[in-house]
């Protein structure tokens, strides 16, 4: 056993009081946590709302009690109104509209980052599908009738306003757009080009909503903004303490459906959106037209030469800017195209077409949702 010097027993006697200081304190901790401590209560929020022309709903799962929920839930709001400002084609005072209503070919039109992206982000879906989405399509949407400001053709007849269209088609094309991320700008080849970002905005919307929550360290959230959602994480526990997962439904398009859900589908972290060509129709001799206009050929996609009887499209896609415009791509493509070209890019697509009064499924190889037709 070795002799001990007074300096080491000075050391030691110090070393002792340490020991002595740092048990105190993690008893004291150990007393304060169990007497003191409120261990965090969670809950689950929904906020609704309405938001470029629609409505939204946004719930939150696992949510302190403690925290603000009105204050996030005025954040949101407060955030798509900023979108919707900066995209509508229904408010003259938009980037959007002032941007239409510019007749500059030189100069590059500053817009929010916000819009910059977006545009950017269409572009990119407009050299995929070889022009089937493309948002320079606005003369043609308000030819047809649709969309703000659209053009009044009670009187023309089907051929008129075919033709008509061809002439329009001219002044569309998504080669004619260039758009600068930085600093963020647009700039038309031609004076009469004008946006409408009507097929992939409110997917956008979904995912800034997305990334406001994430940032509050919220992670288990549903989104949905005019049909097109969100989900990441769980819904919270059932009354048994499981887990459960946030559960989507794909609506049966029929005028007069069996069940009014086609699909419930289990999301995950995905996003899902859906077109369809039944929710706004108009009527033209004879013929029922969509809002979903194939830039292509300048008239309403799936009508004129063998139009077929595809009613609506949902696409799984990794974030929802890009699932709202393939799922008005997906449209235009048609099921044979669309199939075969989604898992090519990332996305599964599934078509719903009637026939007789029957919905006939076309999943691409990549829809492995589960589908429970209930
Ligand atoms: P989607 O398939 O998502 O989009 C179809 C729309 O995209 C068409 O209506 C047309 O505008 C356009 N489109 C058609 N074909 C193509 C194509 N091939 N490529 C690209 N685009 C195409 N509606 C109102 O009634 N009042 C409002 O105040 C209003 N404000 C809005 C503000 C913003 C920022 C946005 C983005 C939209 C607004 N809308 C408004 C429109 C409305 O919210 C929907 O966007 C619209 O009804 C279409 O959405 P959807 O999901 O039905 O169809």
């Amino acid at each position: 056993m070795s002799e001990s010097s007074p300096e080491s027993t000075e050391s030691s006697f110090l070393w002792d009081i340490v020991r002595y200081i740092i048990v105190a304190l993690m008893a004291g901790g150990l007393i304060w946590w169990s007497f003191f401590h409120t261990p965090t209560v969670y809950g689950s929020k929904e906020h609704s709302g309405k938001t470029m022309g629609t409505d939204y709903i946004v719930k939150v799962a696992r949510f302190p009690e403690h925290d603000d929920w009105a204050k996030v839930a005025a954040e949101i709001q407060s955030r798509l109104d900023i979108l919707d400002q900066a995209m509508s084609t229904y408010r003259q005072d938009s980037d959007v509209c002032q941007f239409n209503a510019s007749t500059s070919t030189e100069e590059w039109f500053p817009v929010s980052p916000e819009t910059a992206y977006v545009v950017n982000t269409a572009w990119e879906i407009s050299q995929l599908t070889e022009g089937a989405f493309d948002i320079t399509v606005a003369p043609l949407v308000r030819h047809w009738g649709f969309g703000a400001g659209s053009s009044s053709r009670q009187t023309k007849s089907w051929e008129v306003l075919k033709s008509e269209a061809l002439l329009l088609k001219e002044q569309s094309g998504y080669e004619k757009l260039s758009v600068r991320l930085d600093p963020p700008a647009l700039k038309k080849a031609i004076p009469e080009l004008s946006i409408d970002l009507s097929a992939i905005a409110k997917g956008f919307a979904v995912d800034c909503i997305a990334e406001l929550l994430e940032a509050k360290k919220m992670t288990d959230y549903l989104i949905e903004v005019g049909g097109e959602v969100r989900s990441k994480g769980k819904k919270g526990k059932d009354k048994n303490g499981k887990e459960m997962e946030w559960v989507v439904g794909i609506e049966n398009p029929l005028p007069d459906p069996p069940s009014p859900i086609q699909q419930k589908l289990v999301l995950g972290n995905k996003s899902l959106a859906t077109s369809g060509s039944y929710l706004q129709v108009l009527p033209i001799d004879g013929q029922r037209i969509s809002h979903l206009i194939d830039p292509r050929t300048g008239m309403p996609a799936q009508i004129g030469e063998g139009g077929s009887e595809l009613l609506s499209v949902a696409v799984i896609a990794p974030d929802c800017t890009r699932a709202d415009a393939w799922a008005t791509a997906m449209f235009v493509l048609g099921e044979q195209k669309g199939a075969e070209l989604a898992p090519r890019h990332g996305i599964a697509v599934l078509f719903l077409l009637k026939s007789g009064n029957e919905i006939i499924e076309v999943p691409s190889k990549n829809w492995s949702q589960k589908s429970e037709t209930p």
